[in-house]
C-alpha cells in the first residue's frame, strides 16, 4: 500500500510509505521535523515496525535531510541513483543545496542505483529510471505492480522541475520526460504538491511544457 506522508514543514519534500514484505520510504523531507516523521512512520507499520529501505529520487536536500536520522533510529540503507550518489555521500552542499537551507548536510552512507534496477517488496515492484535533467543523477521509480510513477522533481502533477540548479539541464529533462511519455502512468506521486490518477496526462502536459 502506498501511503503518502505530507510535508511537515513548507520546505519538506512529500514523503512515500511503501509497505509490504518489507517496508520502504521514498525520500525523507528536510528532517527539520524528524520525530514528526518517525511517528508518521510508526503509525503506519506499527511502534516495532522496520523500516527496511529509504530511496531517494535525488540529492536535494529537502528529499534527503531526514536520511541520517531515520538511518539511525531504523537501521535502515539507504539508495539514490549513481549519479546524485556521490554528492550526498560526500555531504556536497553545492549539489544537495543544504546550504541553501542554512544546514550542513552530513556525508550520509548511500548506495548506488542504476537503470533497470528493481526493489521488490511483495506489493509493489519498483523499477529504477534514470531521469537525469533536475539533477545529473536523478531517479524516478516506476511501480510495475500499480503502474505509478514516484517522480521526485522531475515531473508534478502540473508542470516540471527546475533545471537552474547545479547539474540541472533543460535538454536533459526534455529527453527523461520524453522517456516517460511513452510508459502507461495511472498514479503519479510527484516530490512536491498532489499526487494525480492519471499520471500520463500530467507527464504529456510537462512535455508540452518543456518543448517536447
Ligand atoms: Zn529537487
Amino acid at each position: 500500500m502506498i501511503h503518502c506522508i505530507r510535508p511537515f514543514i513548507g520546505a519538506d519534500s512529500n514523503m512515500y510509505l511503501l509497505t509490504g514484505d518489507t517496508n520502504i520510504l521514498i525520500d525523507t523531507g528536510t528532517g527539520v521535523a524528524q520525530g514528526q516523521l518517525v511517528d508518521a512512520i510508526q503509525s503506519v507499520i506499527g511502534p516495532d515496525g522496520k523500516l527496511d529501505k529509504i530511496l531517494l529520487t535525488h540529492c536535494h536536500f529537502d528529499h534527503i535531510g531526514g536520511a541520517p536520522y531515520l538511518e539511525s533510529a531504523f537501521g535502515c540503507s539507504v539508495y539514490a541513483g549513481y549519479g546524485d550518489a556521490v554528492a550526498i555521500r560526500n555531504g556536497d552542499h553545492n549539489y544537495t543545496l543544504s546550504h541553501h537551507f542554512g544546514v550542513d548536510i552530513p556525508p550520509i552512507p548511500v548506495e548506488d542505483l542504476r537503470d533497470g534496477d528493481i526493489i521488490d517488496n511483495g506489493e509493489h515492484r519498483l523499477r529504477v529510471i534514470e531521469t537525469p535533467g533536475h539533477t545529473m543523477g536523478g531517479v524516478c521509480f516506476y511501480d510495475e505492480i500499480s503502474s505509478s510513477l514516484f517522480s521526485g522533481d522531475t515531473v508534478f502533477a502540473d508542470g516540471y522541475g527546475r533545471t537552474d540548479f547545479n547539474g540541472g539541464s533543460l535538454e536533459s529533462l526534455r529527453k527523461s520526460i520524453r522517456r516517460l511519455s511513452i510508459m502507461r502512468i495511472e498514479g503519479l506521486y510527484p516530490g512536491h504538491g498532489r499526487p494525480v490518477s492519471d499520471g500520463s496526462e500530467s507527464i504529456r502536459r510537462a512535455l508540452d511544457m518543456v518543448g517536447g
